[in-house]
């Protein structure tokens, strides 16, 4: 049962700062710390946590991020074998100053992950292919995303597409796409809609097989052409919600890739992202299969369901 995650894997670069500097200033800051990051490398370690055979398709730079990064999926329990190295460019950064105030202000270059492309896809098509399961997301070129669900097979492997973050998708071969995860955001930034089960039929008239809109606090809804169903949160006290998205991702894929019904996977996903509100950060908060179970027999989940 294996899962492939195609996508961007950065270095987070987190300086707290009193303000952000002036022009031509040197601003004394207040603390770094540095962490993995990227939304496919944050999804690849969200399945492998729940105890998946996960492979990384992306790339990082010939450099010491890049070496990091790699290591780090590697600890995790993510197969490196498929990443490629850069010589000519860095790996993907992001640069991160926390005011006192909460507000940020982020400086992120995409280095190696721009260099995502179809000949990298040609090379590792016949990998992807034979996954069960393949979660993508929106932060390597979209050419490539097209490119990819262009030339896949007609049915396998599963496709989950996360559209983050939000741009015209009108180019991708949607009906390829089985489902879409797009958060509440998303989901009226790709359909100019802000009623969510109005907005999930105009991405089903796209061509995409079901749409599961997360929706924060609110939990999750599951629309498609004959339903609209609501799947509450599971009742926690958020810290951090930093990759609460990536963690349903990862679980939706996992019960799926498992052959759980879509509603257990729906509400294994809702309970992955509930727990990784719960602690600080984005990697560092995404649960193991051990914390998920034990979540899971503590919580008995609602549904919420109306045809139309
Ligand atoms: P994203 O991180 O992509 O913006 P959301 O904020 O919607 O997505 O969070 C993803 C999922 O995490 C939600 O669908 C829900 O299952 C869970 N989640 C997020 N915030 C909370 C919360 N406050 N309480 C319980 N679960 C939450």
């Amino acid at each position: 049962m294996v899962i492939a995650v195609l996508g961007s894997i950065n270095m987070d670069f987190v300086c707290e700062v009193p303000r952000f500097p002036q022009h031509g200033e040197t601003l004394r800051g207040l603390s770094f710390a540095r962490y993995p990051g990227g939304k496919g490398a944050n999804q690849a370690v969200a399945a492998a946590r729940l105890g998946a055979q996960v492979f990384f398709y992306g790339k990082v730079g010939d450099d010491f991020f890049g070496r990091e990064l790699l290591q780090s999926l590697t600890e995790n329990g993510v197969s490196v074998e498929t990443v490629e190295r850069e010589g000519n460019t860095s790996s993907g950064i992001a640069l991160i100053w926390v005011a006192e105030n909460g507000k940020n202000a982020i400086v992120y270059v995409p280095g190696a992950n721009a260099l995502v492309n179809t000949a990298y896809i040609d090379r590792m098509l016949s990998r992807l292919v034979a996954a069960k399961v393949l979660l993508l997301q929106l932060e390597i070129p979209l050419e490539t995303i097209a490119y990819v669900l262009r030339y896949l097979p007609t049915k396998n492997p599963f496709v989950i597409l996360d559209p983050a973050p939000a741009q015209d998708i009108s180019s991708l071969s949607l009906e390829r796409v089985d489902i879409i995860t797009p958060n509440r955001g998303e989901l009226t930034a790709l359909t100019g809609e802000e009623d969510v089960k109005k907005a999930g039929r105009r991405l089903l008239d796209l061509g995409v097989g079901l749409v599961i809109c997360k929706a924060g606090a609110e939990g999750a809804y599951l629309i498609t052409r004959e339903s609209f169903r609501h799947f509450p949160a599971f009742p926690v006290n958020p810290v951090d919600t930093t990759a609460a998205g990536d963690a349903f991702n990862g679980a939706l894929a996992v019960a799926l890739a498992e052959g759980r019904s879509l509603e257990e996977a729906i509400i294994w996903a809702n309970a992955a992202g509930a727990l990784a509100t719960t602690r600080k950060g984005a990697q560092p908060s995404l649960p193991y299969r051990k914390e998920l179970e034990a979540f899971l027999k503590q919580h008995v989940p609602k549904i919420k369901d109306s045809r139309s």
